[in-house]
């Protein structure tokens, strides 16, 4: 099936403050007026999917079916190889409904500890993001992208959300938590896309987007 190019409104299907800010980072060079499901005060579709890609489109195709636009979704999280993918799907999850990340680092770092995992390498884990695009019409578009690196204790830096100060990149010195916005994607002309969000939407760009401006 070949690709469809995306122009004009789109939803964001997403209630995270934070991802929301980064996909309209990511959208606006494109000239892509983008609103939010949150804005648009729609439910939250329960996440039942056993992967990425299925939760996202299951976000994506229940903000097209409750506006009739174009909606685009991202699914993701970490998963740690000594956890045998663990968070994964459930990353948001495992920080409580009070968000509490720092406490979800934490839990980590011990269930890494208490399986011997202290090294660099036995500590090794991935951010993958899984994007949807969905028509009203059940066109859809889907991408995964990831980036591996090295789950670090303590955490370091402030900026990002999430799991963003436990991550150190693979051939990078600081944490997610540590670089600006610019740095963590990592987008052309400086770089070819390094956080999982900004590889994942570098393809789409490639296949759905316009040039930008
Ligand atoms: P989702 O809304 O179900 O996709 O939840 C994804 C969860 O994964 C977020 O709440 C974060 O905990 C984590 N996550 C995903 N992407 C990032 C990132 O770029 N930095 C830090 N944490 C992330």
């Amino acid at each position: 099936m070949s690709h469809r190019g995306l122009s004009g409104r789109v939803v964001i299907a997403t209630h995270n403050p934070g991802k929301l800010k980064e996909m309209r980072e990511l959208l606006a060079p494109y000239g892509i007026e983008a609103i939010s499901a949150g804005e648009l005060r729609l439910p939250e579709p329960d996440e039942t999917g056993d992967s990425f890609r299925a939760n996202a489109l299951i976000k994506a195709e229940a903000a097209t079916k409750a506006t009739g636009l174009p909606a685009f979704a991202d699914d993701s999280g970490l998963v740690v190889d000594a956890l045998g993918g663990e968070p994964g799907i459930h990353s948001a999850r495992w920080a409580g409904a009070d968000k509490d990340f720092a406490g979800a680092m934490a839990r980590i770092d011990k269930l890494l500890r208490e399986r011997g995992a202290i090294r660099p390498e036995q500590r090794r884990a991935a951010f993958i993001s899984a994007l949807c695009l969905t028509w009203p019409d059940g066109h859809l578009e889907e991408f995964e992208g990831r980036v591996d690196g090295t789950l670090v204790w303590p955490p370091r830096g402030a900026a990002g959300f999430g799991y963003d100060p436990s991550f150190l990149p693979d051939r990078h010195d600081r944490t997610f938590g540590e670089m600006t916005a610019d740095e963590k994607h990592g987008l052309p002309p400086a770089g070819q896309g390094l956080s999982h969000r900004a590889r994942a939407f570098l393809m789409l760009a490639a296949a759905c987007l316009a040039t930008p401006r």
